[in-house]
C-alpha cells in the first residue's frame, strides 16, 4: 500500500474530503501533526519512508529529494513552485502536480482588501483604538481616484485587474514579460515598463513568480522610483521585494504603506512588525474556505489518480521546467 505524507498545514480544516478520497484510494496516509511548516531538514528526515506527499510550501529541495528514496509523486497544494527542485524530480523520476487554477479568486481578493485597507488606513484606525484607545478619523483615497499598476497578470494578477475595472479605477497599468491578449481585449489598460510603473502608480500590486528575474524585483532603487505616499502589495512571494530595503524605506517615508503576506522566512517574526505603516498577514492569500477546500481536493484527487494507475490532469507542464533551468 503506498504510503502518503500530508506536509501541507492547515489540512481538511473545512472538509475531511479530501483525507476520505485518499483512504478510499487504499492509501495508507500521515498528517503533519505538528501544527506548522515543516523545517527542511525535518521534510529531509520525513520522506525517506513515503511514496507520495501532498505538498504546501515546504522546501522540496535536491538535498530533500536526495533522501526521499522511494518518493514518486509530488502534488502541490497551489502553485508557486519555488520550493520544488523540478530538475531534481525529472532526475529521480519523481511526477510533480499542481492546483493552478484553485487559489486565484482568493487571492485577488486578499489582495482587493489590502488595498482597500490601506487606501483608507483601516488597520491603522483599529490599532490606535484598542491599543492606544485614540480617535483618529484618517483621510484617505478611493479606488476610482487612483493610478494602480500590476506586475505580473497572469491567473491572480488578471483577476485583480478585472475586479479593479469593475471598481472603476480610471488608470490602470500593467507590467508583464508575457502580456495576455484577454485583458487587452476586454480592458482598459496601459501595458507599460517596469519603471513606469512604479513612477506613476499610487498603488503598486505585485502577482509574478519568485524566480531569479523577479528575486529582489522591488529594492532599494526600485523604492527610490515610486511616489513617496504610493502603496506596495506583495501577496505573491517572500523574497520578491527585498525585505530589508523595504523596511527602510516605510521607516523613512511614514506616508509610504505596504502590505505584505509572504515572507522570505515564514512564519515571519522581523523588523517590519514595529511599522504602522506596514499591513502583514500570514500568507493566507489562498486560504477563503472554498479555495483551500478545492485546492486540497484537487492536489489529493491527482494523488490518487496517479497512485490508481489514472491520469493525472494537471501535471506541471515543461515550461515551468525551462523557467527553472535558468535559475
Ligand atoms: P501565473 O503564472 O498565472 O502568472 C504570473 C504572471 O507573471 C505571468 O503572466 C508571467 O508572464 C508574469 N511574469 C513572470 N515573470 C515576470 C517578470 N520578471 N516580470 C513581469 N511579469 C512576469 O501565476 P499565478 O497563478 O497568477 O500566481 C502568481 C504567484 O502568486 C505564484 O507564483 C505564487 O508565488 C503566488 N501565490 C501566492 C499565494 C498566497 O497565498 N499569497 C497563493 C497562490 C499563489
Amino acid at each position: 500500500m503506498p504510503k502518503i505524507y500530508v506536509s501541507t498545514f492547515p489540512f481538511c480544516i473545512k472538509s475531511s474530503l479530501p483525507l476520505e478520497m485518499m483512504k478510499e484510494a487504499g492509501l495508507d496516509v500521515v498528517v503533519n501533526s505538528i501544527g506548522r511548516k515543516h523545517t527542511e531538514e525535518e521534510m529531509a528526515d520525513l520522506l525517506q519512508s513515503y511514496d507520495g506527499v501532498i505538498a504546501g510550501t515546504e522546501s522540496l529541495s535536491k538535498y530533500v529529494l536526495e533522501k526521499a528514496e522511494k518518493l514518486r509523486f509530488i502534488s502541490r497544494v497551489g502553485v508557486g513552485l519555488d520550493s520544488v527542485d523540478l530538475a531534481a524530480c525529472k532526475e529521480r523520476g519523481i511526477s510533480v502536480a499542481y492546483t493552478p487554477d484553485a487559489p486565484a479568486p482568493a487571492v485577488a481578493e486578499l489582495t482587493l482588501g489590502l488595498m482597500l485597507n490601506l487606501m483608507r488606513r483601516i488597520h491603522q484606525s483599529n490599532r490606535e483604538m484598542h491599543e492606544e484607545k485614540k480617535w483618529t478619523r484618517f483621510f484617505g483615497r478611493r479606488i476610482s481616484e487612483v493610478t494602480i499598476g500590476v506586475i505580473g497578470a497572469g491567473r491572480i494578477g488578471g483577476r485583480v485587474v478585472r475586479r479593479l475595472s469593475a471598481f472603476g479605477t480610471p488608470r490602470l497599468l500593467i507590467n508583464d514579460i508575457s502580456p495576455s491578449v484577454d485583458l487587452d481585449r476586454n480592458h482598459k489598460i496601459e501595458w507599460v515598463d517596469k519603471v513606469k510603473l512604479l513612477k506613476e502608480s499610487d498603488v503598486v500590486s505585485i502577482h509574478v513568480p519568485l524566480t531569479p528575474q523577479t528575486k529582489n524585483m522591488i529594492s532599494a532603487n526600485e523604492f527610490s522610483l515610486m511616489k513617496p505616499d504610493a502603496i506596495l502589495i506583495n501577496a505573491a512571494r517572500g523574497g520578491i521585494v527585498n525585505e530589508l530595503d523595504l523596511y527602510n524605506h516605510l521607516k523613512q517615508n511614514p506616508e509610504f504603506q505596504a502590505a505584505v503576506d509572504v515572507f522570505e522566512c515564514e512564519p515571519y517574526a522581523g523588523p517590519l512588525v514595529e511599522l504602522n505603516n506596514c499591513l502583514l498577514t500570514a500568507h493566507m492569500g489562498s486560504m477563503s474556505e472554498d479555495c483551500r477546500t478545492r485546492m486540497e481536493i484537487d492536489a489529493c484527487r491527482e494523488l490518487v489518480n496517479f497512485f490508481t494507475g489514472k491520469e493525472v490532469q494537471k501535471l506541471v507542464p515543461d515550461y515551468e521546467y525551462k523557467v527553472q533551468a535558468l535559475w
